[in-house]
Order: structure tokens, then C-alpha cells, then sequence
């Protein structure tokens, strides 16, 4: 009898997504797929609909035509759309967006709403313990540095054991000083829960350091994808010479 290898499916996989605003195509056939454990990186200048992208993915934007995939299964295309609450998505933003008036074990333990009171309390300090703020378990988010709140935020995203991350431009609003330590940290977390992470920036140092794949955008296609080795050594074409070499 023969045998068959079968491959899973990639954790997210888009196909072909399309947005328009206005009839401005903002989002132009956009396909890509991302296995557990990698991060993706949609790095393009602003406004070329990155966040769009993203926010289709989570399921606050709807999509004109195309279809979204996790784990194989069809999770949105224009006839079926699953809420967004069902989608085992987790997403962090450049602005924390921490509750100011639930203390730091409760805004980590939001999204836990079935689990029992023991249960919340074992995964919050199991979170806290990782992103090393046990001390401030029972503070608030106003009593937090920058850094601290956006450790919280990513204790808050990760306690329901989402499948996939998706992470815009989540390191733009913090000192250069503590941005490197927290980058890192924050990946090393994401691979231990071997999480798809579909992270969006307009810094192409920041792609480089925390990618596995670059997709390379412009004007709402992806016009070069691949290792940010290979993208950086290779650039596609002049705008992207110039695009990796403009900033910083
Ligand atoms: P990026 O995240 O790459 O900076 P965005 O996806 O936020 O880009 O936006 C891409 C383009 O779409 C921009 O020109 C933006 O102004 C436009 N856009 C985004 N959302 C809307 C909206 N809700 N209505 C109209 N235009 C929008
Ligand atoms: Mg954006």
C-alpha cells in the first residue's frame, strides 16, 4: 500500500486579499502563509497598507475579496466570516492599550473569560514570571514604564495561547535604549510558545533582526519576499535599494 506524507497546513494562510477605499486599491492581492514558530515580517513604507492587512487578518476589517486560512480552515472569505474572538488571534499595537483601571493581573487575565479563578491566577503568574514583572502583579498600568506596559500588553496577548500573533509596529513607541532588550525578549517568547507571528513595520533594521521571512511591500502588493538576507543582498529594484537604505 503506498504511503503518504502528508504536510500540515501552514498555521495562517492568506490568498489573494484585496481591499479598496474609495476605489484606491490600498490592499492588492496579498497572499502569503506562515508556519507555528515563524515570524513574518510585512515591512513597507507608511501607508502602504500594512495595517490594513493586518487588521483583515484579526477580523476588524473585512476584505473586498479573498480568503483567510488557520490551520486549513477557512476562517474568512467574503460569504463566512468568523468573529474575531474566534479566531485564536492575538494582537499587540504600538500604543499598549493596557486598561488603566484593572490592575496588571487582570488586564492579563482578560481575555481568560472560561477559565476558573485558579486557572487565571496560574497562567498570570506563569506570564508575569516570563516577562519578568511578577513584582507587579497587583499594580496598575500608570505605575508601569513604557517597556513594562508593553511587557504586560504581551503577557495580556499571549495568555489565552493564541495561534498566531499579529504584531503592528509594536516597538515604534519605545526609548532606542530599551528597545533592542524587549525586541529580543519578546521573540524569545514567541518561540517558545511556538506562535505564527505576522509582525508590521516600516524599519527595515527592525524586519532584519526579527524576521524568518520578509515581505517586502509597496503601494498594497508585495513586490519581493523571502530571508531578510536574501531580500537585503538582493534587493528586487531600485525603490527597494532606496527604501533600505533611507531610513535609520
Ligand atoms: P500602513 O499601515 O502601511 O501605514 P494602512 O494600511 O494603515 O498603511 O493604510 C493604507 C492606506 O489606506 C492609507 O492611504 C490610508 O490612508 C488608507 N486607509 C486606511 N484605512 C482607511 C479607511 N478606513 N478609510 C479610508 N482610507 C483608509
Ligand atoms: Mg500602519
Amino acid at each position: 500500500m503506498d504511503r503518504y506524507v502528508t504536510t500540515p497546513p501552514p498555521r495562517l494562510e492568506i490568498r489573494n486579499l484585496r481591499r479598496a477605499f474609495d476605489g484606491r486599491p490600498v490592499v492588492d492581492d496579498i497572499s502569503f502563509a506562515i508556519q507555528p514558530g515563524q515570524v513574518t515580517c510585512l515591512l513597507g513604507p507608511s501607508g502602504c497598507g500594512k495595517s490594513t492587512t493586518l487588521r483583515m487578518i484579526a477580523g476588524v476589517e473585512m476584505q473586498d475579496s479573498g480568503e483567510i486560512y488557520v490551520d486549513g480552515q477557512l476562517v474568512c472569505d467574503t460569504v463566512f466570516r468568523l468573529p474575531p474572538e474566534r479566531r485564536e488571534i492575538g494582537l499587540m499595537f504600538q500604543d499598549f492599550a493596557l486598561f488603566p483601571h484593572l490592575s496588571v493581573a487582570d488586564n492579563v487575565a482578560f481575555g481568560l473569560k472560561k477559565a476558573s479563578k485558579a486557572e487565571k491566577r496560574a497562567r498570570v503568574e506563569e506570564l508575569l514570571a516570563r516577562v519578568d514583572l511578577m513584582r507587579f502583579i497587583d499594580g496598575f498600568p500608570h505605575q508601569l514604564s513604557g517597556g513594562e506596559q508593553q511587557r504586560v500588553a504581551l503577557a495580556r496577548a499571549l495568555a489565552p495561547r493564541p495561534k498566531i500573533m499579529l504584531m503592528d509596529e509594536p516597538f515604534s513607541g519605545l526609548d532606542n535604549r530599551l528597545r533592542d532588550g524587549i525586541r529580543d525578549e519578546t521573540l524569545n517568547i514567541l518561540k517558545e510558545e511556538n506562535t505564527a507571528v505576522l509582525l508590521v513595520t516600516h524599519e527595515p533594521e527592525e524586519a532584519m533582526r526579527m524576521a524568518d521571512e520578509i515581505a517586502l511591500m509597496r503601494d498594497g502588493r508585495i513586490v519581493q519576499q523571502g530571508a531578510p538576507y536574501n531580500v537585503y543582498t538582493r534587493p528586487v529594484d531600485r525603490a527597494a535599494v532606496a527604501f533600505f537604505s533611507d531610513t535609520n
